[in-house]
This record gives C-alpha cells, structure tokens and sequence, in this order.
C-alpha cells in the first residue's frame, strides 16, 4: 500500500484549492512551524513540510526558537500565532526539548488552527466523532485504509502503540469505522499471539523491525507507521510482506499520508477562518 501517489493526488487538490481561495478572497493559506532547537531529524521534518506547503501553494512561516526557551516563551510564541489573523494553521514540532512542558505548548494553539490535531480539544472532537482536525498520521492511515478499500468494520485491528497523536487516536478512528481495536503497549503480555490474531495490524512503536514476520496473521493489512534512522519502519518488511495481503512500506508508505493531511487541514483551515472573518 504505496502512500506517495495518493498523497500527490491529496496535494494537488490541495493546490487547486488554495488557488481558488487566492482568487475569490485574496487570502493565501499560511502554514506557521515552529521549532525549539536543532534537533536534526525535526529540522528536516520541518523543511520538508515547509517545501510541500510551497508546492501546494501554501504559505509556511517559521519561527525558531533556542534550545534553551522556557515553557511560558514558547507557549508565548503561540499564542502570537493563535492571535494572528495571517496565520491559518500552526504546526510545533515535537519532540520539544524535555524541559519544556509539551502539553501546556501545545493547548496554547488555537484549536481552529490545531491543523497538527495535537489539541485537547481536537482529541476530544475526534473521540465524540465531531468535525475538527485529526492528527495527522492517524488521519492519514484512515484515508489510506479508505484508498485501499478496506473496510474495518468487524475486523480486529490491532494497534501496537498508545501515544497520543498515534497509537491511541489511531485506534479511536478506527473504532469509529465499527472495528474491534486492541491497544498492545509496552507492559502487553503475550504480544506475538495477539498480533497473531489481528486482521488489521498496525505498528507504532518506534523500534526498527520490532515486529517479525512469522507473528503476521497470513492475509492481514499491516499498516508500519513507525519512521527509525535508516529508513527503518517497525516491522520486518521481507518477512510481513510473504504473509500479508497488503502491507506499508517505509518510506512511502503512511509518511507522504501524514505530511499530505497537514497540507488538507490547513487548505480547510484557511478556507474557515475566511468565510468566518
Ligand atoms: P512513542 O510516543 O515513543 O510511543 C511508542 C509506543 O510504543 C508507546 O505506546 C510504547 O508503550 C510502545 N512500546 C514501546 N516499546 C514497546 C514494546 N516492547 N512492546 C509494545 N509496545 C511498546 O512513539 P510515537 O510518537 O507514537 O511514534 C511511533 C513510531 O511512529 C516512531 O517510529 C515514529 O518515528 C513514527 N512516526 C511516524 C510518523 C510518520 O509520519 N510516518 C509520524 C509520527 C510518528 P508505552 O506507552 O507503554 O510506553
């Protein structure tokens, strides 16, 4: 299940839209990142959602903080953007250094601008099943799911990790599409067997090839959402591959999906605040 086509024709889409914004109301869609420090992976992360923005004819507008900004500078500095009319969506980059505290940054951002879906609110709204923004990868595995024409009802997808902008929304989307979900974590006993059962498995855990072929039940839908150094997802691919229907690579798998989403959120977003300004 290749992401890199579906994520151009979501992006494409998004381009058109943005133009159409562009020509009606004379407002182009504005990404703001921020980033606290020079962590190297998140500054290619970031780079590379900043290029799609401009393909996409999305604006982006960075801010870059020092390693050292305290939680109230950071949380400061989004609330600036939460305030400003010219920015439609806000994207801080995680991991933030450990001594800030994540979780007060993040509840700084506006939720009408929580393009990311990293908000207590935006969690909340997907949990009731109410219209706002999901997180990014959950939001995109589900669009590839849809892609691929499988269905989750009475399937049991398994979700191999529990963080809160992967493994648990993920897992909440996909009881919402009537699957029966089993979260596996790192206190889960008996792991390979109940990985054994899952119809539809996905991995989120971030260790390199932590989960080997021969526990893949034959015929499933393996999704790897993990990312590690190397190119490295967190399933054996070779090995899941000879027993899955259908399985992610990595790279171009769930990742053009994240970044693509992004793109669709803030389009959305833009597209929002201007019929409401
Ligand atoms: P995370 O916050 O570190 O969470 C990892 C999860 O894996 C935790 O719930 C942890 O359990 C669980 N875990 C750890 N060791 C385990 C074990 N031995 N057995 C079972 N579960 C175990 O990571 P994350 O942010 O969710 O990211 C997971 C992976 O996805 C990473 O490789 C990351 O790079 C990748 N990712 C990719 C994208 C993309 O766009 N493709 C986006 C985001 C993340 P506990 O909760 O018990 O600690």
């Amino acid at each position: 299940m290749t992401g890199t086509e579906l994520a151009a024709a979501v992006v494409e889409r998004c381009a058109e839209a943005a133009r159409n914004l562009r020509e009606t109301s004379g407002v182009t869609p504005c990404l703001a990142t921020v980033l606290v420090g020079d962590d190297p992976a998140s500054v290619t992360y970031v780079a590379m959602k900043r290029n799609r923005c401009a393909r996409a004819g999305i604006e982006s507008r960075h801010v870059a903080l020092p390693a050292d900004t305290t939680t109230e500078e950071l949380v400061a500095a989004v609330r600036a953007l939460s305030a400003d009319p010219s920015v439609h969506g806000i994207l801080l980059q995680h991991p933030v250094p450990e001594h800030i505290d994540e979780r007060a940054a993040f509840e700084a951002i506006d939720p009408a601008k929580d393009v990311d879906g990293v908000t207590m609110w935006s969690f909340a709204a997907m949990a009731f099943g109410l219209p706002g923004f999901h997180a990014c990868t959950p939001g995109g595995i589900v669009r590839l799911l849809d892609a691929y024409g499988i269905d989750p009802s009475g399937r049991h997808a398994v979700v191999v990790g529990r963080s809160p902008i992967l493994g648990k929304p993920l897992g909440m989307l996909l009881l919402a599409r009537d699957a029966t979900v089993t979260y596996c974590h790192s206190r889960t006993v008996g792991l390979s067997d109940i990985i054994a059962t899952a119809d539809i498995l996905v991995a989120a855990v971030g260790r390199p090839e932590f989960i080997k072929g021969a526990d893949i039940k034959p015929g499933a839908v393996v999704i790897d959402a993990g990312y590690n150094p190397g190119n490295v997802g967190d399933v054996d691919f070779a090995g899941a591959a000879a027993r899955a229907r259908l399985i992610t690579p990595v790279p171009g798998g769930v990742g053009p999906m994240t970044i693509a989403l992004l793109l669709e959120q803030t389009v959305a977003a833009a597209v929002r605040q201007t019929a409401t300004a």
